[in-house]
């Protein structure tokens, strides 16, 4: 079928369209699921790859470190905390009359230094990957070579001929103009109408030019990528087909690995884990995914979460159309309040590449989001942004689900109760605190209405 197929013949086939298209929260869990160790021969990239980055992210590490005070404690590494979240996992259980089974963890990414998302990952090792063979190029740098030597007005003046562009919601434009900015990149963000002011701010105030346009995500990234084209000399970052991008978030996975073995936390068929990953073009939560199905094979189960008004990947995978279907496409509208999350049009390499490998998808209105937000904070003290807040409500649509997919992947109830829940905490603490305040006072309003 295609976009041209008329609408009751898409719902026949596709009844979850019904739900979706009148915003009301789904889940949808993955009849093609495959074994990791097929499915993975799907991505285009390998272990080799992804180990690869892993080193040239240590290479940079003395750079770093020298640059960005704040990666000091953790040698130059941009890595974040794992915390446990038991007072949440307990209110969140008995709400929805749950036992409390297994354990919720928050993979912090809210608190990684330099750009306080997870953009950290991906978007700053893309500016490093592409600083880094200009050097080797341009016999700045050679191999063996202490990375610091790029703080140096010399290393600044090189990176001076060329630029970086990128079209981002936010945050993907905030790690990469804050790193190209300070490597000596002349950096371009090219920002949608949805993003928020303070953003721009600190962009400016870097050094970055910000192009502003009153439409949505799409359109800025093309005009930037078009301006890009016209000029040899500038790298434009790619959200939605980068491989760099890609690699950077999948180093994510060897990281946890180490951070899981610390806590005494095991991973196999009898102890899965799963991991509910807030999902934009894709890259993100599709490089992290990718990563974990590599170290932790079948015992690992994926599960994206998207706004109620954004479901852009849900909508592609599920209708098997990608990228050549937007949510505009179905009537909606692809607006919410969760930064980087609000993207119309999935990434079709991620939804192409990762269609047998994630366990399912599942939708959260904006008011769950901020409801959660202040749940999290009442609970456990952390102060995390509406999107990042995306992955939390997982563990309960995998725990309810009557779709026959924890019978069909021997999900019992003894593994459940040995599971580790881990959500993916995208991004929070560069929010300024008025603006934090005005979310939780709105998440505490509608939890006090509950
Ligand atoms: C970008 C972003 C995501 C999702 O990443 P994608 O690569 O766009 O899918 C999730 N949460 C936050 C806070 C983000 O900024």
């Amino acid at each position: 079928m295609t976009l041209d197929t008329p609408l009751d013949q898409w719902l026949h086939s596709h009844p979850l369209l019904g739900q979706l298209t009148r915003l009301e929260p789904l889940s949808w869990f993955n009849p093609a699921l495959a074994p990791t160790a097929q499915a993975l021969g799907d991505v285009p990239l390998t272990r080799a790859d992804v180990d690869d980055a892993s080193a040239r992210l240590d290479r940079f590490a003395s750079y770093l470190r020298a640059v960005f005070p704040e990666t000091e404690a953790s040698a130059g590494i941009i890595e974040s905390p794992l915390l446990p979240l038991p007072h949440l996992h307990a209110a969140l259980c008995a709400e929805a009359n749950l036992p409390v089974q297994g354990a919720l963890w928050l993979k912090a990414d809210n608190l990684l230094p330099i750009s306080g998302s997870i953009k950290a990952r991906g978007g700053i090792y893309e500016v490093l990957k592409h600083a880094e063979d200009l050097a080797l190029a341009g016999g700045l740098l050679t191999p063996g070579m202490a990375y610091s030597t790029l703080d140096s007005d010399a290393a600044r003046a090189f990176f001076g001929q060329y630029s970086i562009a990128v079209g981002s919601t936010g945050n993907l434009g905030l790690s990469i103009g804050i790193m190209s900015a300070r490597l000596g990149f002349k950096a371009t963000v090219h920002m949608s109408a949805d993003a928020r002011q303070w953003k721009k701010d600190r962009l400016r105030a870097c050094g970055v030019e910000v192009i502003e346009y009153a439409s949505d995500y799409s359109v800025a990234v093309e005009q930037g990528r078009q301006q890009a084209e016209a000029d040899p000399r500038c790298h434009f970052v790619d959200d939605e087909n980068s491989l760099n991008l890609f690699l950077g978030y999948a180093v994510a996975a060897r990281r946890l690995q180490r951070q899981l073995q610390a806590a005494d936390i095991r991973v196999d068929a009898e102890h899965p884990l799963f991991v509910y990953l807030p999902c934009g073009v894709g890259g993100g939560p599709g490089g992290v995914a990718f990563g974990l199905k590599q170290r932790f094979g079948d015992a690992v189960h994926c599960v994206f979460a998207e706004p109620t008004h954004s479901p852009c990947m849900l909508l592609g995978v599920y209708t098997g159309l990608h990228d050549a279907v937007s949510v505009y496409d179905v009537g909606i509208d692809n607006r919410t309040a969760a930064d980087g999350l609000a993207v119309g049009r999935p990434s079709g390499f991620v939804g192409r590449s990762l269609q047998r490998l994630i366990d399912g998808y599942y939708t959260v209105s904006d008011a769950q989001l901020f409801r959660l937000l202040a749940q999290m904070e009442a609970t456990e003290g952390y102060r995390l942004e509406p999107s990042a807040m995306a992955g939390l409500p997982g563990f309960v649509q995998v725990l309810q689900e009557q779709q026959g997919y924890r019978q069909r992947l021997g999900l019992n109830e003894q593994r459940l109760a040995n599971a580790t829940h881990l959500m993916w905490g995208t991004g929070g603490s560069m929010v300024p605190d008025e603006e934090m305040h005005a979310y939780l006072a709105q998440g505490r309003k509608l939890l006090a209405g509950h």
